[in-house]
């Protein structure tokens, strides 16, 4: 087996832009549950991969996600009902707090908090030694800086892949995993697939010790779909809906542009639930710009599976903001499917052409 990858490292296109969280608040209880085996893994991580004491960084400090009054909201996060609605599918570890409750926990909380909701077993993984473990582990071997050309098809499927170099690997089955450029190599296989690209940044924000605790948790605001979390070197923050080309599709690109304006969004609009904002400084920042790919329609679920029209073409992308916590999970679907060890018709995130027919994941921040 072959890996073939165009940059100079593998997960340093989109994956190493990541915030790294992984949480388990979805609607979708296939979503919830692809996030919960992934994490398994990533818990068991060096066991799994047979390569002792190596360390992917799990740390479980939690997600917070928190509603204040009626301002900038572009939806109505009605936290308390979200809780409700996974204590009847079974996910009971997740805390409703009033705003008192959240400010006593959690000194970073605004006054104008009024609402939160609190899963203490959510947190983060270090995505690029995730990614390393399993090119050192997995029975593969991995080529950098080989461009994918075109894959290469007859009427009877896949017949082979060509690189930019011009060499040509025989085979009869291709898994298309290129981020924001599947679609574009799908459709070269003559394979049309329904996914659009959507810029997408964050802020890497190089703080004074002191200011913010390692040990908070990723802190989402919910009304706005703003969130922050600790890093060593201060905090990440991200909005996917800051300016207005976050919704619009755009050509995939490598590297992707930042846009400056995003900053002074962040800035402003943070502030409106947590504390120290106003004691924050933007004057180092490192930042870090990818982009999402969706299913359209989007029903918030990643599209893992042989593409209906090509023999031998299979397809693993469009996971959006949880390519980093579903990827374990979301992996070995994709090869019991190949190896025929699980039916795709009744697979939720089939390839389609028009529409899959789930109801949509409004957790999708
Ligand atoms: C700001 C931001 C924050 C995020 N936060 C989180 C988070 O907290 N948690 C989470 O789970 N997810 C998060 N995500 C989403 C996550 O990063 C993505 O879902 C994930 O990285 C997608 O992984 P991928 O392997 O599909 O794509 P990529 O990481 O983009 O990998 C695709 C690879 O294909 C290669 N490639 C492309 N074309 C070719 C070709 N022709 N030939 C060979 N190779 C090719 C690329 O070079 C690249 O290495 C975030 C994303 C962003 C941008």
């Amino acid at each position: 087996m072959l890996d073939l990858e165009r940059r100079g490292a593998v997960a340093s296109l989109t994956s190493a832009h990541s915030a790294e969280g992984f949480r388990l608040e979805w609607d979708a209880p296939e979503n919830i549950e692809m996030v919960r085996e992934s994490v398994e893994v990533f818990d068991q991580f060096a066991e799994i991969v047979g390569l002792p004491g190596y360390d992917v960084a799990v740390e479980k400090h939690g997600y917070l996600f928190i509603s204040g009054p009626a301002g900038p909201a572009y939806r109505p996060a009605r936290l308390q009902e979200r809780v409700e609605r996974w204590r009847n599918l079974g996910l009971t570890d997740i805390e409703y707090l009033t705003g008192d409750q959240a400010r006593d926990r959690f000194p970073f909380a605004a006054d104008a908090v009024e609402h939160a909701h609190f899963r203490a077993g959510d947190g983060f993984v270090d995505a690029t030694a995730v990614a390393r473990g399993l090119v050192v582990s997995g029975r593969f071997e991995t080529f950098v800086e080989a461009p994918v050309a075109a894959i290469q098809t007859s009427n009877s499927g896949v017949t082979g892949v060509q690189t930019a170099g011009g060499r040509t690997v025989a085979t009869e089955t291709v898994v298309v995993a290129a981020g924001p450029f599947t679609r574009q190599l799908s459709e070269r296989a003559h394979a049309p697939l329904p996914t659009e690209n959507r810029r997408r940044h964050g802020l890497l924000l190089h703080l004074a010790p002191g200011l913010v605790d390692p040990s908070w948790p990723m802190v989402v605001d919910a009304d706005l779909g703003l969130y922050w979390r600790p890093r060593p070197e201060g905090i990440f923050v991200g909005w996917e809906k800051a300016l207005s080309w976050d919704q619009l599709p755009s050509e995939p690109a490598d590297p992707v542009p930042a846009d400056f304006s995003y900053l002074e969004q962040v800035r402003t609009h943070g502030r409106r639930l947590t504390r120290f904002w106003h004691d924050l400084p933007f004057d180092q920042v490192t930042w870090h710009t990818g982009q999402y790919v969706a299913a359209t329609p989007n029903d918030g679920r990643p599209i893992i599976g042989l593409h209906p029209e090509v023999t031998g073409l299979y397809i693993n992308t469009a996971y959006e903001g949880r390519g980093v916590m579903a990827s374990p999970a979301g992996g070995r679907l994709l090869v019991r499917l190949i190896q025929g060890e699980a039916g795709a018709g009744a697979n939720p995130f089939r390839v389609f052409s028009e529409d899959r027919g789930n109801e949509p994941d409004g957790m999708v921040l």
